[in-house]
This record gives structure tokens, sequence and C-alpha cells, in this order.
């Protein structure tokens, strides 16, 4: 698959608009209340469904929009100001997606891509495993070739849209004499079925609404060809690269979240009064949110340049992990400084100041925590500085 992607500029003006308008109209007016009580967004779902945003950027032959990821990451700031939990049911999604479309094979795309983009089969990401999350070669999940199929053991953990989804792209050991690790690790697509279980919905601090699950394959099979591509021993290059994306989604996220906060704290300043004044009109609040909308532009044009890039068709291991690393940690500082700005009322739960602080951890822990960024980002420093 080449990797080079353009949406004209109309194109993208075009979807996010409607993008902002639907989330003012229909997303903002439920997210107070779903997420307080924790309720899966099933009609947000089915208007995502309608807008084709579940094949966002796979290609238009296979069924998708075949927008790039500069309007891919758009999309995902229109949708986290809103509310940050919606983007997670098109998150891992797109992550599945992209592993299919890059990594596999012409039938694979044709069989599993209309499906994925119509929203009929909903996908996530199985990765990380009880023992194993940053230390991804630690994963134990093992796929054992036989017969005509695979036979799958093993229990994944954390993994979004595990109970409301259908299908995961997993990550297993197909080979545990490979040396280094990773070379023995497969991707595979598990449709739900017998074998394959949810174990527990897990209760998070944010991100409420959308599933997080740990699920159990006990003896799960699945057809020889749900191995992506062509050849065992490619499953970690595969989610190497879909990672990338993922960056930028959370990267994304984390403007659309941290903008959310500065946006509502610039209109409070002016309307709350202290000593005979609105605040904002105290030199000490000028200046915080002088830094906030100083820090949110400058993850913003971080993360459209990690897009833009990726949509030349450049690896992106550097800019999108350094989106990722200085967005999410912005996301967190601006959340924070928002809940200053409106003192007490910003730790009530009748206003979004509260969600947008529970929800901004997960930007610096989701897809490589800021710990790896940095490591990643290192590595690639010392690969393209090599003397
Ligand atoms: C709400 C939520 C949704 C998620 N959704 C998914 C999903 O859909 N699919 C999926 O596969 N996973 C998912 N995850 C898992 C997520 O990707 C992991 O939590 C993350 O990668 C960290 O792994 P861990 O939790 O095992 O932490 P650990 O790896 O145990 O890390 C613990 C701490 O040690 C640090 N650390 C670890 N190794 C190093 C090192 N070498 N150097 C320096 N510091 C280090 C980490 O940065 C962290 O601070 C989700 C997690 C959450 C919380």
């Amino acid at each position: 698959m080449t990797t080079e992607s353009r949406t004209s500029g109309g194109a993208r003006n075009q979807i996010v608009t409607t993008i902002r308008q639907w989330v003012q109209r229909d997303v903002i007016p439920l997210s107070m209340k779903y997420e307080r009580d924790g309720i899966y967004p099933r009609e947000l779902v089915e208007q995502m469904k309608g807008m084709g945003l579940f094949g966002l950027n796979v290609p238009q032959e296979y069924g998708g929009l075949g927008l790039d990821y500069t309007t891919f990451a758009m999309v995902f700031e229109e949708i986290a100001k809103g509310w940050m939990a919606v983007c997670g049911v098109i998150g891992s999604h797109h992550i599945m997606t992209h592993i299919v479309v890059h990594g596999g094979t012409q039938e694979q795309r044709q069989r599993w891509m209309p499906r994925m983009s119509r929203g009929e089969l909903r996908g996530g990401l199985a990765l990380t495993e009880p023992n194993a999350g940053s230390d991804v070669q630690a994963i134990q999940t093992r796929a054992v070739r036989q017969g005509d199929g695979y036979v799958i053991n093993g229990t994944k953990m954390f993994v979004t849209n595990g109970l409301h989804g259908d299908a995961v792209a997993l990550l297993a050991v197909t080979d545990p004499a490979a040396q280094p690790r990773y070379r023995g690790f497969s991707c595979l697509i598990a449709e739900k079925g017998p074998g394959f279980t949810v174990g527990r919905e897990l209760d998070k601090l944010g991100y409420r609404g959308v599933d997080t699950c740990e699920l159990i394959f006990t003896d799960y099979r699945c057809p020889a060809d749900s191995l992506v591509g062509e050849k065992e021993g490619e499953g970690f290059r595969h989610v190497l690269s879909a990672l990338e994306g993922g960056r930028i989604n959370i990267a994304a996220r984390s403007v659309g979240i941290a903008t959310a906060a500065l946006e509502a704290a610039i209109r409070y300043a002016q309307e709350r009064q202290t000593f005979g004044k609105p605040i904002a009109q105290h030199q000490a609040i000028q200046l915080m949110l002088a830094d906030m909308a100083t820090k949110v532009q400058a993850a913003r044009l971080l993360t459209y340049e990690a897009a833009r890039r990726k949509d030349s068709g450049e690896r992106v291991d550097l800019e999108a992990g350094m989106a990722k690393l200085f967005a999410s940690e912005v996301c967190q500082q601006v959340a924070l400084d928002a809940m200053r700005v409106f003192g007490g009322y910003g730790y009530m739960k009748d206003l979004p100041i509260e969600r947008y602080y529970r929800d901004a951890p997960l930007m610096i822990i989701g897809e490589g925590t800021n710990e790896i960024q940095r490591l990643v980002i290192a590595r690639q420093l010392l690969q393209r500085y090599q003397i």
C-alpha cells in the first residue's frame, strides 16, 4: 500500500465543520450525564457510522473516506473538545484498520475493510497484558498453528472497545524461540466467538462511557487467514507502524481537551468578579491564560506537523512521539490551570472542568507512556544524528 495521502482543503474544512457542529449539537448535551454514569453512547456511535467516521482514513477503494492524517488529527481534536471518551470508540478501531490496510493482503483488505469502515465490524487493539505494557516484548499470549487455523490462549488487559466491539487486532507469540522475542510475534484479527470472553469491564478515573476491558482467550480458534499479512513474525512491525497514527490521535485528543479547558477559562475569567472587577483584569490570571494559550498552540502545531509528515509518506516515530509527549503534558497542565481559574466551581461535578482534569492523565499513559515516548524520541535522535 502506498502511504502518501492528501485531502483537499475544501474537503477538510467541510468535514471538520460537520464534526464541530455535531459535537455542539449531539455530543456535548449527552456528555455530562453519560460520563458521570458511565453510559456507552450508542446513539453517538450510530451517528458516527452515518458520518463515515469508522473509515476516516481507510482508502476509498475499501469503503472508507480516505482522508489524510491532518484531517484525522483535526477530527479527533474536535471530538475531544466535546467529550474525549467518544474518540476512544474510533481511536483503537483505527489502529486496527491501519494494521489491516498496511500490513494485510489484498484479500484481507477486501474482506474486512468495508465492514470496518461502515462500523459494522468495530475493532480495537489487544496488545497490553496484565504483566506486559511498556515492555511489549514480555507478552505471553500464544497463537499455535493447528490444522487450518490458530489456537490462542492468553489474557489481554485494558482493551478499549473490548466489550462493545466485535473484533481486535491481537498481538500474540507464534514463535517462542525467536530472538529477539519480537521476531516471533504475529498480529491476528480475532473476531468474537467461543473461547474469546470479556473478563471484566474496568472502572476508571476518566475516559468513562467507553469500555476498557480484560479479554481472556481460552483455546480460542480462528482461521489461518486471520494472520495479518502473508507470514508470521511481522506483528510487532505492524503494531509499531500503526502506533505512529495512534500517537498523533492521542496528541490531537490532548489538544482538544486543552482547547476546551482554555476556552472555558477565558470565558469564565471575564464573567467572574473578585475585588470589584472580572478576574480577567487581574494580571495573575492574564499571565496564566497567556501561558495556557501559548502551550496549546505549540501542542497543536507539533501535532499537525507530525500528521503532515505522515501524509507525505515519511516514518514519523520521532515527530509523533514529540507531539504525543508535549501535547499530553500540556493537556494535563492546562486542565489544572483551568481549574485554578475556575476556583471552587472548577472542582465541582456541575461543570466539565473536573472532567477535563480527569481525562487528561490517560493522554500521558496511553499509546506508550511519556517515559517510553522519551526513549523513542532519543532512539530516533541517536539514529538520525549518528556520528
Ligand atoms: C484507559 C486505558 C485504555 C487503554 N487501552 C488500551 C487498548 O485499547 N489496547 C491496549 O493494548 N492497551 C491499552 N491500554 C494500555 C496502555 O497502553 C498501557 O497502560 C501503557 O502502555 C503502560 O503500560 P502499563 O500500564 O503496563 O505500565 P508499565 O509498563 O508497568 O509502566 C509503569 C511505569 O513504569 C514506567 N516505565 C516502564 N518501563 C520503563 C522504562 N524502560 N524506562 C522508564 N520508565 C519505564 C512507565 O512509563 C510507567 O510510568 C490502555 C490503558 C488505559 C489506562
